[in-house]
């Protein structure tokens, strides 16, 4: 595994960082995760966007410009030879001693990741996966893809303790979305997900979804949806970078639909394989 630490490449054992870091101190830096398809990593552009906007929302100034990102993801992506890469970019806003307010001076530290990749077993795809609905005690701008992770941590967490594989949040009775994902419903008919706002962050892959959903003629409607409407759904789905189109069978136990995969899902899943591929 490769690493690239303020400037430098070497292996990701061999990299680190300063215990004075914010990144470590405070969580006070923002991150993208990025990955490759055949080799070449997927929406760079919206990936890299969003990571400006997360750090504009913090104040966080990045020293890279968008061609000096892509450079560095090249060159990361040369060094290490994968098949496949998870690609991990974070910002902090650099080492300072402990102390709340922004330092007066202070380099952002920049680090980049690059595993790799391994994709769903084709078989859970095929079969969907269950979930659980977990209350969402997150802070009010889950729009900025913070290091903070720690309520998605504990949400994961437990859905790993019950054997199912994400937990949706809900925030006073709505589904905002998963703990590594969004959240599409198909009701009536209608793909429905969470609205953006401070409520959820802006999936890459929930764009490019619901541009596939209109091109099927499938209407959309980006709104919210409760528990009880979820359960109900007649099919429940995820994206997101790792888990592309991700059917979900069964929520608290409850069989979604017939209990398999529905034929939205399974037709935006394959749009979505055959736009990356
Ligand atoms: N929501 C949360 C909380 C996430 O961590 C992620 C990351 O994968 C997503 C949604 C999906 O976003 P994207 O499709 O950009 O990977």
């Amino acid at each position: 595994d490769i690493a690239y630490v303020n400037g430098r490449f070497g292996p990701l054992a061999d990299a680190v960082v300063s215990i004075e870091d914010r990144g470590f101190q405070f969580g006070d830096g923002v991150y993208e995760v990025i990955r490759t398809y055949r080799g070449q990593p997927f929406a760079i552009e919206e990936h890299l966007a969003r990571l400006e906007r997360s750090a504009q929302a913090l104040q966080l100034l990045i020293g890279q410009t968008r061609d000096q990102w892509s450079c560095l993801i090249r060159e990361g992506l040369r060094l290490s030879q994968f098949p496949e890469t998870k690609i991990y970019l974070q910002i902090t806003r650099g080492q300072a001693p402990r102390d709340h307010p922004f330092p007066v001076s202070s380099a952002p530290t920049t680090v980049l990741t690059f595993r790799e990749f391994h994709p769903l077993d084709v078989s859970v795809r095929n079969a969907g996966v269950q979930a659980m609905s977990f209350e969402d005690i997150r802070w009010g701008r889950c729009d900025i893809k913070s290091v903070n992770l720690l309520a998605n941590v504990l949400a994961r967490q437990r859905a790993k303790e019950a054997g199912v594989f994400e937990a949706i949040l809900v925030r006073e009775g709505m589904v905002t979305e998963g703990s590594v994902s969004n959240v599409m419903v198909v009701r009536n008919g209608v793909v429905q997900t969470a609205p953006e706002g401070h409520r959820i962050l802006s999936g890459v892959t929930r764009a490019f979804v619901l541009e596939l959903a209109r091109k099927e003629g499938i209407p959309v409607t980006e709104s919210f949806v409760t528990r009880e409407e979820l359960l109900a759904a007649s099919e429940v789905f995820l994206t997101g970078t790792t888990v592309e189109v991700l059917p979900v069978v069964r929520v608290d136990g409850y069989a979604i639909g017939s209990g398999s995969p529905g034929s939205v899902s399974r037709l935006l899943s394959r749009r979505f394989e055959a736009l990356v591929g």
